[in-house]
């Protein structure tokens, strides 16, 4: 079986920064490019606060940055998925979607996190017919429609505003009296006469009969003033946050109650000698672009420091 020195899931900012640095220290890294290749960033429109773009710069050129850069430096990129992971002994076994199998000298988790749905059976029969998680991937489809978006958090103010550049009208339901997002953004959306948000909002189910045409809301839910009506929306996108893909390593490796992964102090080792983790599916709290080049950065060390420490 081939046996890869610095194996990297995951191709957003992460993975590319680990892979440019493993790459530049020799390590003839492997990226694995995962379920979304470029992760996150490449379903943003701008992104205005990762320091080197003074005019900002669109998240999808971004990645594609970066992967030209990882590729300079002689990162091979691979298209598959993993599927299983065996980290019980050196050197670890993972297991790929095409059925490929391979051994790895050091491994870097940078498999990030996926958007969250609310759980409703009306998500899953509507998905793709009007029910998303990216508004910039999906946005196009509802110009000049009405649609909502979950959340209130920086994320759904965001996506939000996106969608009123594009919308007749962009209501936004949020679960609490007030938005989580950072001020800037809630005046952003605040001051948007197309967005309209209903507050101490939940959605109770989707309607339509050739996709999404509407949506049940309640207004606070279990209060003496319930109040159960419809909206009329095309379109109903979800921006209440991510869950960390860490599931394949769960056996192995220590995770929060979220399942974003444990590492040590300040560093990005998991406890498993060689297993480090970087970007989102180990940060519950800053989630950044930068942070998780960051982090993707200090694993490429951790990696090259682990190999010549074990002669490997
Ligand atoms: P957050 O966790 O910040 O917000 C999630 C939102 O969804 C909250 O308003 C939450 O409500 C709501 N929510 C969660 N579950 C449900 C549910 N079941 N039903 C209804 N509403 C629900 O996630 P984000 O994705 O917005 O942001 C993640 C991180 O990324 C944050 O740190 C954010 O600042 C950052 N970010 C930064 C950006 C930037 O700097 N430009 C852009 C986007 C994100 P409640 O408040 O009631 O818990």
């Amino acid at each position: 079986m081939e046996t890869i020195r610095c194996l990297i899931l995951g191709s957003g900012p992460a993975g590319y920064t680990a892979a440019i640095y493993a790459a530049r220290a020799g390590l003839a890294p492997v990226i694995y490019e995962g379920l979304q290749p470029g992760g996150q960033l490449t379903t943003t429109t701008d992104v205005d606060n990762f320091p080197g773009y003074p005019q900002g710069v669109e998240g999808n050129q971004m990645m594609e940055d970066m992967r030209e850069q990882a590729e300079r430096f002689g990162t091979e990129i691979r298209p598959a998925i993993a599927v299983k992971a065996d980290l019980s002994a050196a050197p670890y076994t993972l297991t790929f979607d095409d059925g490929s199998q391979v051994q790895c000298q050091t491994l870097i988790i940078a498999t990030g996190a996926t958007a969250k749905y609310l759980g409703l059976a009306d998500e899953e029969k509507y998905k793709g017919q009007g029910v998303s998680a990216c508004a910039t991937c999906d946005g196009f489809f509802y110009r000049k429609k009405n649609v909502a978006v979950v959340g209130g958090g920086d994320t759904a103010c965001e996506e939000a505003s996106y969608l009123a550049g594009l919308a007749a009208k962009v209501y936004l339901i949020v679960r609490k009296p007030f938005l989580r997002a950072s001020k800037a953004m809630q005046e952003k959306v605040m001051t948007n006469p197309k967005i309209e948000i209903l507050f101490e909002t939940n959605t109770e189910g989707l309607f339509g009969t050739d996709g999404v045409e509407g949506a049940h809301v309640v207004y606070r839910r279990g209060l003496p003033d319930e109040r159960h009506y419809d909206i009329a929306i095309d379109g109903f996108f979800l921006a209440i946050g991510h869950h960390p893909n860490s599931e394949l390593f769960m056996p192995w490796v220590k995770t929060d109650e979220s399942g974003y992964i444990l590492t040590e102090g300040a560093t990005p080792r998991t406890g498993v000698p060689g297993v480090f983790a970087a970007g989102d599916v180990a940060d519950p709290h800053y989630r950044q672009a930068i942070t998780a080049a960051a982090s993707g950065c200090k694993a490429a060390i951790e990696a090259e420091r682990y190999l010549s420490e074990h002669g490997l």
